[in-house]
């Protein structure tokens, strides 16, 4: 007899970590904007695997392309040179205006990448090793030790200290909070252009331009962590291209390979020639030619789908609809967001309605305990805000 939906959760609970609260499903297979659990009952997906599936799910052209790849090779080593990896640090260059790329599994281990690449780069112009990091309040670069001392809540940091040290916090939009911050040993400020875990609060135009000027002033480096709101998410393909201001270190992830596991951090000349440098860094799978010949087809399909002026254009709609809902409902306290990556903020917890939009075949999720967060696949159409918003109307 098939193995049902329950046993399955429960042998996951014997065997895994427990280190999620999962909800109570098991998710089988994927159909554009649409999730299908193992009984066959289907979900609009307005998360995406938290920012990463951008393109929807059974995408024959992505798919055949990872295929082909798997019939040619999965695997070298970054001691060798393969096709996938020039293809892709060269399109990324392009689209970010950066000068060299450096591949990772994840955005973490990006963040850890654009850490070490800071700490070298400060240690090569003046050979100590006390500099310091400042980095923001609420918010979220990763699980491993370097990502998590630099990520902005203490509830994740506490047991794990010592963590990689010298870090230093400031406030999100708060200059001052930062100037305040600043010592002669100072050599990198990170953040997310917005903030995602934190609860989708976007950087301002005048902080990014003071960041950009103290970095300036101070030859300190300005690293983004766009990890979450880059690969178009925001209707640019990384969110700082909307400013005017552009870091010396920024890191990717998430959608960039669109399910495939691979990051990059990407740093400009000035950066890149003297920081890390032979035996400094390495990864063993980071650039790995499966990997690299998704992200191809990843920047690919971006252009020929238009994705950018898609998300300027569905984004619009969803603000709208969202602000009309927050103007309705009473438990809502605002919105907040940046193209295809929003925030309603609740006056009490979400994780009910949440609950409740999975049972009515809408994924959700939150982002701290009083948002519900919108990272929906990119290539998601107006009836599909449409349909979410019918549904969540019916959980409020
Ligand atoms: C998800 C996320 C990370 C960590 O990426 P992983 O691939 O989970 O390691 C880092 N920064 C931001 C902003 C993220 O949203």
């Amino acid at each position: 007899m098939a193995k049902d939906m329950k046993t399955y959760i429960d042998e996951a609970e014997s065997a895994l970590l427990h280190t999620y609260n999962r909800y109570q499903v098991v998710l089988e297979r994927g159909d554009g904007v649409y999730l299908y659990d193992m009984n066959g009952k289907r979900y609009l997906d307005f998360v995406a695997g938290i920012a990463v599936f951008a393109l929807g799910y059974g995408n024959k052209e992505y798919n055949d392309a990872l295929k082909e790849q798997i019939d040619k090779i999965i695997h070298t080593s970054n001691y060798y040179y393969n096709i996938p990896a020039v293809e892709a640090a060269k399109k990324l260059k392009e689209v970010s205006g950066m000068d060299r790329v450096f591949f990772t599994n994840s955005g973490a281990e990006a963040m850890e990448g654009a850490i070490k690449a800071a700490r070298k780069y400060a240690y090569n112009k003046d050979g100590r090793t006390d500099h310091e990091i400042i980095a923001m309040n609420h918010s979220f670069h990763g699980r491993t030790m370097g990502a998590l001392a630099v990520t902005g809540n203490p509830h994740y940091r506490e047991a794990f200290e010592p963590l990689i040290g010298n870090i230093r916090f400031a406030d999100l939009n708060d200059l001052d909070s930062v100037k305040a911050q600043i010592t002669d040993r100072t050599c990198a400020i990170i953040f997310e252009t917005v903030q995602g875990e934190g609860g989708i609060y976007p950087a301002t135009k005048e902080f990014m331009e003071g960041v950009r000027a103290i970095c300036d002033e101070r030859d300190i480096l300005m690293i983004l962590d766009e990890v979450q709101c880059g690969m178009g998410r925001t209707g640019y393909m990384y969110a700082w291209q909307k400013y005017g201001v552009k870091p010396d270190i920024m890191t990717t992830a998430k959608a960039l390979g669109c399910g495939v596991p691979v990051g990059a951090f990407l740093l400009n000349e000035k950066t890149g020639s003297s920081s890390l440098a032979a035996g400094d860094h390495g990864t063993t799978y980071g650039g790995n030619p499966l990997a690299c010949a998704a992200v191809c087809k990843v920047f690919e399909l971006f252009e020929k789908e238009h994705i950018l002026e898609h998300v300027k254009e569905v984004s619009a709609y969803l603000e709208e609809k969202l602000n009309a809902l927050a103007g309705e409902c009473e438990d809502i306290k605002c919105r907040r967001g940046a193209g295809l990556m929003q925030g309603l903020e609740f006056n009490k917890p979400v994780g009910g309605i949440i609950t409740k939009a999975m049972d009515e075949g809408l994924i959700l999720i939150n982002a701290g305990s009083n948002i519900i967060r919108f990272v929906p696949p990119l290539v998601i159409k107006k009836q599909d805000v449409d349909d979410m918003i019918a549904i969540l109307q019916k959980c409020l």
